[in-house]
């Protein structure tokens, strides 16, 4: 973990004054530590019956997809507005200035799904909390949620009200 933990690149005031930027482009650029990543985050999963993968635009395409393809399930991108092109349902939710939205495909899951919800980091947990309640409104269940990076002092596991919650790093 020491070695991932050294491919994450810190970036001061990104992408505004005040933010600590979590880069993790260095780590998958590394094939090694990319590798490593993708078998962690998925290993407490492995033998369960995770249907789907469902990954946040825009690094949670990057380790979602691999992680589906690790489990050798399907992914199911989660994106923002505007850029799916069938119809889609659509969740608004608040950020600490301002509001966003996330959309998926309205056939993209149903009933009977049991996703693995990934992205890159875990701040407040605002977009993972939206995320799971689009992947919800589908009918679809959400098993767990994974990710590269937590920010334990936001406190976002919280705000994920006791759902699983699996993250690799904390700072
Ligand atoms: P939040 O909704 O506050 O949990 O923020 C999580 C989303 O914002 C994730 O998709 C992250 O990629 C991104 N994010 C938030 N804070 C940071 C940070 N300090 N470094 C890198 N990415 C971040």
């Amino acid at each position: 973990m020491d070695k991932l933990r050294a491919k994450i690149r810190d970036i001061p005031d990104f992408p505004k004054p005040g933010i600590l930027f979590r880069d993790i482009t260095p780590l998958v650029k590394d094939p090694a530590a990319l590798r490593f990543t993708i078998h962690q985050l998925i290993h407490p999963f492995v033998g369960e019956d995770i249907t789907a993968v469902a990954g946040m635009e825009a690094r949670g395409f990057i380790f979602g997809a691999l992680a589906a393809w690790e489990l050798g399930v399907g992914f199911v991108p989660l994106r923002k507005p505007g850029k799916l092109p069938y119809n889609v349902q659509t969740i608004d939710y608040d950020l600490e200035y301002g509001s966003a939205r996330l959309e998926v495909h309205l056939d993209a899951l149903g009933v009977g799904d049991r996703v693995l919800m990934v992205d890159d980091l875990l701040a407040t947990g605002g977009t993972a909390r939206a995320s799971c309640s689009l992947v919800e409104s589908l009918g679809a269940e959400v098993a767990a949620c994974a990710f590269v990076v937590e920010l334990d002092a936001l406190e976002g596991r919280q705000a994920l009200h006791g759902r699983r919650v699996h993250s690799l790093l904390h700072y």
